[in-house]
């Protein structure tokens, strides 16, 4: 994304930690600043906004059962907006419903994590994901990849569809990468997991592979009309495929 900030070390990433429940939220806190990063906390949807307007955090920790606004709801609105649609964030949930977890996801969260969680756990998801936000990946080299009318530029972490910039989370982006490095093959859910969440092995196994249909859902609906492009390959994963004459 800004390139300046990712590649300058001195100063700390800031995550906005949004929860209502006041021990929790100094939990996490306290164990983000610790390992480094700098934290603000909010405990309703409009703190988090004016916090959000003040200083863009490079990640938001969200919790879903806020009062009046849900996190839900500010999740929705975060994703609405030009400003704010680009922001990583992490999504904690007490529901232990998988079609709850799901819901979360589906609104554009990266990540998330059920309650109760160990604080370490939290340290580890918000570090893998501004690792994958922040690097392009190795193989990457810099390169722009293209597939038709679908271009990325892998540096600059924009897409884009006949000069079109699409608007993609940074998960979908990398997804998006990941896909197009390998056209034409097929990448299981657990290489997706790996390529586009960039996990350690110790971490990929407590993620939910769901978690990539749910972003390949996404990734096709805002991809359009070549949104069909990316085929699921049943029972194994998916691949991206340029029908012939497109590219
Ligand atoms: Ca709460």
């Amino acid at each position: 994304m800004d390139r300046s900030r990712s590649k300058d070390t001195s100063v700390a990433p800031r995550v906005l930690v949004v929860e209502d429940e006041a021990d929790i939220a100094a939990l996490i806190a306290y164990q983000l600043t610790r390992e480094g990063f700098r934290v603000e906390t909010a405990s309703n949807a409009d703190q988090a906004l004016s916090s959000i307007g003040r200083e863009v955090p490079d990640l938001v920790v969200l919790d879903r059962m806020l009062p009046e606004v849900s996190g839900d709801e500010l999740l929705r609105l975060l994703r609405s907006e030009s400003a704010t649609q680009r922001i990583p964030v992490l999504i904690l949930t007490a529901k232990r419903e998988q079609e709850d977890r799901i819901e979360g996801l589906e609104l554009g969260a990266d990540d998330y994590l059920t309650k109760p969680f160990s604080p370490r756990e939290l340290v580890l998801r918000v570090q893998s994901i501004l690792r994958r936000v922040a690097e392009p990946s190795p193989e990457a080299g810099g390169r722009i990849l293209r597939a038709g009318p679908l271009s990325v530029d892998v540096n600059a972490h924009e897409a884009t569809l006949e000069g079109d910039r699409l608007s993609l989370t940074p998960t979908e982006f990398r997804l998006l990468q990941a896909l197009l490095e390998r056209q034409g093959r097929t990448q299981s859910r657990r290489q997706l997991l790996e390529r586009a969440w960039d996990v350690e092995s110790d971490v990929a196994g407590r993620i939910h592979t769901r978690t990539v249909d749910m972003h390949v859902r996404r990734l096709r609906a805002k991809l359009g009309p070549v949104g069909d492009w990316v085929e699921t390959v049943r029972g194994f994963g998916y691949r991206i495929r340029i029908p012939h004459g497109e590219g």
